[in-house]
């Protein structure tokens, strides 16, 4: 927290507006239009119910086929599943890591010819960094698929001069406790779709219809964000960019302590139309080469208590999901094996930097 939040909080408690509508969460509505460039917002309890959201406005039903990133949380394809319909997961790209525009193709195109074309795509822009967005939106547009951009990662990342979060037809971001912005737990749907966002608002307070008696037509869902939560997200939105600054800065750091080091790679733009929020610093080790294998690191950092994290394992290797289709190879596999994401908190003080650093580089000359 930054110390902004409580005001907004504290507004929230003096105006008696502890419900889920007030001043914060339309405060909170413009300020994500205004920080991503797109009209219209619409704040909700968690990005999967975004998601949720997102798929019942496309029309997304019982048998519906979705596109989706299998390098992801599965926060990601769970809201497929709520549809009853089926996630066919994509492979990534080694670059960025995100979905690999040509297995994306070759997917859509096998679909088609079992005469099952997808539905939407779930585009995932992962620790932050943009996916490969011209090849990508291209490829949908070839084939007139819809995008949900899940940029649950991404808030304040951008591509080109447009902000992540503004490439989707639908899209989403989290503020869940461990996002580069937290609300404790929160999440947004955005378009330039006026009457989607309106019927967001509808289906996140239960679907009631214009009568004044409850009357219900359809089914609803309670996803709408608490005006107190929703206080949290304005006073976080006044830092954004600070942060954003303070972890590309560690993001920084990492690369210092791994660029002699053959075989450890740190994930990087591909090039300067790439801008990342760096929400997470990820390296990818080459065992051979780098004579030391992701276990070997990450446990000699946790004898020191500082701790880091394998990244995400492929949706397609998940029990729950390991049933349904998957387009690629085994890169998102490979870099769930190889890979570590490494203590990338705002928070992070000179002390603790150096500490990881010596840790780091005490491991890697004994290696
Ligand atoms: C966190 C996250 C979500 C889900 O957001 P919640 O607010 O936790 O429901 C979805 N996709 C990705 C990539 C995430 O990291």
């Amino acid at each position: 927290m930054s110390g902004h939040e409580q005001n907004f909080v504290q507004s929230a408690f003096d105006s008696n507006w502890v419900a889920p509508l007030g001043p914060n969460v339309d405060g909170f509505e413009t300020d994500l239009q205004d920080y991503s460039g797109v009209e219209h917002a619409a704040v909700l309890t968690s990005g999967t119910a975004a998601i949720h959201l997102a798929l019942i406005i496309l029309g997304i039903e019982r048998g519906d086929e979705v596109l989706v990133s299998s390098f992801t949380f599965s926060g990601s394809i769970n809201p497929i599943v709520y549809q009853g319909a089926v996630p066919i997961m994509i492979d990534s790209e080694s670059d960025t890591w995100n979905i690999d525009p040509l297995a994306l193709k070759e997917a859509i195109l096998d679909r088609i010819s079992k005469g099952r074309k997808p539905k939407a795509l779930i585009l995932v822009h992962l620790y932050g960094m943009p996916a490969k967005l011209d090849e990508i939106i291209s490829v949908c547009q070839e084939f007139e698929i819809p995008i949900i951009e899940d940029a649950a990662e991404a808030l304040g990342s951008s591509y080109g001069d447009k902000k992540l979060g503004s490439f989707g037809d639908l899209s989403v971001f989290s503020f869940n406790g461990n996002k580069i912005i937290t609300t404790s737990g929160g999440g947004a749907l955005l378009s330039n779709n006026q009457k989607w966002i309106q019927k967001a608002r509808f289906l996140a307070t239960q679907a009631r219809d214009n009568a004044v008696h409850y009357q219900h037509s359809e089914i609803g869902y309670n996803y709408r964000m608490s005006n107190v939560v929703a206080g949290i997200g304005r006073g976080q939105m006044i830092v954004l960019d600070e942060w954003v600054q303070k972890r590309r800065e560690i993001n920084q750091f990492y690369k210092g302590i791994f660029e002699d080091i053959d075989g450890i790679d740190v994930l990087t733009e591909p090039n300067d139309k790439f801008f990342s929020n760096h929400w997470l610093t990820a390296v990818n080790i080459n065992t051979e080469n780098a004579g030391i294998d992701r276990e070997t690191l990450r446990l000699r950092m946790l004898e020191d208590n500082i701790e880091s994290r394998p990244l995400w394992k492929p949706m397609h290797k998940q029990p729950i999901f390991e049933s349904y289709p998957f387009y690629g190879g085994h890169v998102s596999e490979t870099l769930f094996q190889n890979g570590l994401c490494l203590p990338s908190g705002s928070n992070l003080g000179e002390e603790e930097l150096s500490r990881i650093k010596e840790n780091i580089e005490n491991t890697l000359s004994n290696r």
